[in-house]
């Protein structure tokens, strides 16, 4: 029956009581007792029925009570709303188990971290990898349980856009890499993956480049020594021994100073993961650097703009090949002036070096920092170029958590820039 007729109905079986109350009442001689009566009946009706209601509302899995007229129909919309609300709770609560059990199977360790840093989920994975036990560990603070310092940094700094991978700290740890997205309101899942092999077999081919180049260096210095010797000899004086002479001199010179760059290159890649603790003077370190590339390109004017006096933290040798390499490219791929800067931009202070030189194609940019990558190959091989200093570059900015920029445009010249957090103050 339709709603409105139902309470048509209930209103008109209240008249007919009360009419019915004040007839009998009338034959009675006492109409308004026989009114209050009729109330009084219509009042204990509806009291039984709400406390039916109450009962049911205690208990509500539960068979509701019976109910007659509006009282029924009332009844009934409750009990549809609650079974509807029901079937939506075990729709949802079923969508959750599938998706816990998802990530419970998964072999990368995933935990769920409110937002106050405490651990409210975490699946099997969690404890081989973190040893996060779920539900024992549930409510504790994930930084207290992972206390590896680089992800505490990485947890910390709340810039997730990349991955954190964390290197094993002792013989037998594992190599981590972890990634981190935010859901609802402050809440963190936190996604950990094992990559001990990857990070093994990277280790085998940066050792086996450092011991190739340290075998490499030996005879090496053999043959130019033996170079020097005969050149330095009248006998050897004649055209037919000079010109090979001086080329197989140039060439051991190339081969040595690739040697160096690779044992030097396989070094830094080694302690990239390394924090640097030493507050290096950069207008100072600057200053030195530039003073002792001056004397090899007589002519070639650097101008210098130190404009911060701020201090990074850094490894000095690292920092001191990394910035003389951009200093020596934009002395070898220009002719005239040369600018070196150091100055404050917001929280960094920025190291750059501009030339006005032959500049490079924007294709070619975002490969300059590969090995052996060269844009004109002749051209780096004549100024005796190895083809591995921005690739140090980039290792020395990644260990020092600083930023790379190049801007180029052919024919106008570059500007190759390191933007470096600033040293906390002593
Ligand atoms: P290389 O030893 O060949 O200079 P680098 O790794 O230092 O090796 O540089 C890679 C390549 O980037 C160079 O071969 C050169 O083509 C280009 N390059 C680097 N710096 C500059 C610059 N200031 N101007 C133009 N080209 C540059």
């Amino acid at each position: 029956m339709a709603g409105g007729n139902i309470w048509l109905t209930e209103i008109r079986l209240l008249l007919a009581l009360l009419v019915g109350g004040v007839l009998g009442g009338m034959f009675l001689g006492r109409p308004l007792l026989g009114f209050c009566a009729a109330l009084l009946l219509v009042l204990i009706r509806w009291s039984f029925q709400l406390r039916g209601i109450h009962q049911w509302m205690n208990q509500p899995s539960a068979d509701p009570p019976e109910g007659s007229g509006a009282w029924g129909q009332v009844l009934d919309n409750i009990y549809q709303l609650q079974r509807r609300n029901r079937e939506a709770q075990l729709r949802l609560e079923s969508a959750l188990d599938y998706l816990q059990d998802s990530l419970s199977a998964m072999r990368d360790a995933a935990v769920i971290v409110d937002s106050r840093e405490n651990i409210a989920w975490a699946n099997d994975s969690a404890n081989f990898l973190l040893g996060i036990k779920f539900p024992d560990d549930q409510g504790r603070s994930l930084r207290n349980l992972v206390r590896s310092p680089v992800f505490q940094d990485y947890f910390e700094a709340d810039d997730y856009s990349s991955p954190l991978r964390s290197p094993p700290y002792v013989e037998g740890d594992r190599c981590l890499h972890f990634e981190v997205a935010r859901f609802g309101v402050g809440d963190r899942l936190v996604f950990c993956r094992d990559i001990t092999e990857n990070y093994r077999l990277e280790q085998m081919r940066r050792d086996f480049v450092g011991n190739v180049s340290h075998e490499l260096r030996t005879p090496l210095t053999v043959i130019k020594g033996y170079v020097d010797t005969l050149q330095a000899m009248e006998e050897f004086c004649e055209p037919r021994f000079a010109g090979p002479l001086e080329q197989m001199g140039q060439q051991t010179t190339r081969m040595e100073n690739l040697v160096r760059d690779l044992l030097w290159l396989s070094r830094i890649e080694s302690v990239e993961t390394l924090r640097k603790t030493e507050s290096l003077d950069m207008a100072a370190l600057i200053n030195d650097i530039v003073a002792q590339i001056e004397p090899a390109y007589p002519n070639r004017p650097i101008q210098i703009e130190l404009k911060s006096d701020t201090r990074v933290l850094g490894d000095r040798s690292e920092l001191q090949s990394a910035l003389s390499n951009l200093v020596i490219n934009a002395l070898k791929y220009s002719e005239g002036n040369v600018k070196v800067c150091w100055q404050d931009e917001g929280e960094c202070a920025v190291f750059s070096v501009t030339d006005r030189g032959i500049g490079i194609g924007q294709q070619h940019i975002s490969r300059l920092t590969e090995r052996f990558y060269r844009v004109d190959k002749s051209r780096s091989n004549d100024g005796g170029g190895t083809g591995l200093g921005l690739a140090i570059v980039k290792h020395v900015a990644a260990s020092h958590q600083a930023e790379l920029l190049i801007e180029s445009e052919l024919g106008v010249g570059s500007c190759f820039s390191l933007s470096f957090p600033a040293a906390p103050p002593p």
